[in-house]
């Protein structure tokens, strides 16, 4: 039986689990609870956080993982060396990685790799800031490098002053920082690819994500007005990074479209929120080829299987309106799935895909449904 290992207990790891059970795979899990999102699906669990070497152990132990994976970035150093240790192959592994997780690493490699990418540069005074907005139009962007998340670590700068309290965070031994261009995006698009240990690639069709409050609220697949040559300069890049960073398993590149060009914004090395809407919208959804794409096994194609495909996340709601929102759908076409994850203001908790043929039907389809299972029956 073959065995897939994930670290993180969140709804990343919750999808791949129906794809492995259609694959024959054995999906176990490393979950921080036993009431995780990814608990209540997988195959096999095991509780303990990634810092936790016992846990991991149990994880890596027999009958062994053919490989393990993460549903998240933030993979200690002492994983990949148990891993090693104990002959389970770690995809992506740990060099790769690094550049989902730092920006001032990601960054930097995409400049020597002379990817397109917002002006930039690493911060630690007022000095430094005040230097860059001087020549970036008084208007700068300010991120953490590492730990954010959802808009969480980005942050508008106009005055030197306004980057105080994090540069003393930074000094304090808090993430280092970065300052970029703020970019007149017209929109933001992500591509997705996935890359097998053996070199082959395949990429989804490039999509549009709209944010609302720095939280990704809803995905078009394709982007509406797609080219053929945007498609494959989006394509080209996302192949780029994927050998050149040695990524192996699904890679989003989240980008920002500007005078028709593309400009990268970040990385992410595992299955992505711009990419639930290949459950239903792809012939091979992003949890299925992350698994084979990590086995090393043959891709599967990419295609999409409608004209449109809308994805909308519900965010925050009450438990109670959530797990009794069922009756209330009514759209036959909707698909709904609910991570079963606690309830906060603006979490994401579950997404709705509706897949069709007008771009403003199905968006508005989702979005209704969306509203119906987070607030309840619509008026
Ligand atoms: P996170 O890691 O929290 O997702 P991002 O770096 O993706 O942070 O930034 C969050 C949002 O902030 C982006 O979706 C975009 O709307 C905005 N943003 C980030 N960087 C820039 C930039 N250089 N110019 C303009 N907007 C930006």
């Amino acid at each position: 039986m073959t065995r897939v290992a994930v670290v993180g207990g969140g709804q990343l790891a919750r999808m791949m689990a129906p794809a492995a059970t259609a694959m024959g795979v054995t999906l176990r899990v490393l979950v921080e609870s036993p009431e995780a999102s990814a608990a209540l699906a997988a195959h096999e669990t095991v509780v303990g956080l990634p810092s936790d070497a016992d846990a991991v152990r149990r994880l890596l132990a027999e009958p062994r993982p053919d490989v393990v994976t993460w549903e998240h970035e933030h993979i200690p150093d002492a994983v990949f060396e148990l891993a090693t240790q104990m002959g389970v192959p770690a995809r992506p592994g740990r060099d790769a990685l690094l550049f989902a997780r730092d920006k001032i690493a990601m960054r930097g490699r995409l400049g020597e790799l002379g990817l397109p990418m917002p002006a930039w540069r690493p911060v630690e005074t007022e000095d430094d800031v005040e230097a860059f907005l001087a020549v970036h139009g008084g208007v700068g962007v300010l991120k953490t490098s590492r730990g954010g998340y959802d808009g969480k670590g980005v942050r508008m700068v106009r005055h030197p002053a306004d980057a105080d309290d994090w540069l003393a965070a930074a000094a304090d031994g808090g993430p280092p920082l970065l300052i970029e261009q703020l970019v007149p995006y017209a929109r933001e698009l992500a591509i997705q690819v996935a890359r097998r240990p053996s070199g082959e690639v395949r990429a989804w069709p490039l999509v549009e994500s709209m944010q609302r409050d720095g939280v990704c609220s809803e995905v078009i697949a394709p982007a509406p007005r797609l080219t053929p040559a945007e498609q494959a300069e989006a394509e080209s890049i996302g192949r780029t990074i994927a050998e050149a960073l040695d990524v192996t398993g699904v890679l989003a590149v989240e980008m920002f479209e500007v005078d028709g060009r593309l400009v990268i914004n970040e990385l992410a090395m595992r299955p992505h929120n711009s990419g639930h809407w290949s459950i239903e919208g792809s012939v091979t959804s992003q949890f299925e080829q992350h698994l084979r794409a990590v086995l090393d096994w043959p891709l599967g194609d990419t295609a999409a299987i409608a004209p449109v495909t809308v994805m909308a996340n519900v965010l925050g709601g009450s438990r109670e309106v959530l797990e009794s929102a069922w009756p209330e759908v009514t759209d036959p076409g909707a698909k709904v799935h609910l991570y079963g994850k606690g309830v906060r203001p603006g979490r994401k908790v579950g997404h709705v895909t509706v897949m069709g043929a007008h771009l403003d039907d199905v968006r508005k389809r989702a979005a209704r449904v969306a509203a119906t299972v987070r607030d309840g029956e619509q008026s």
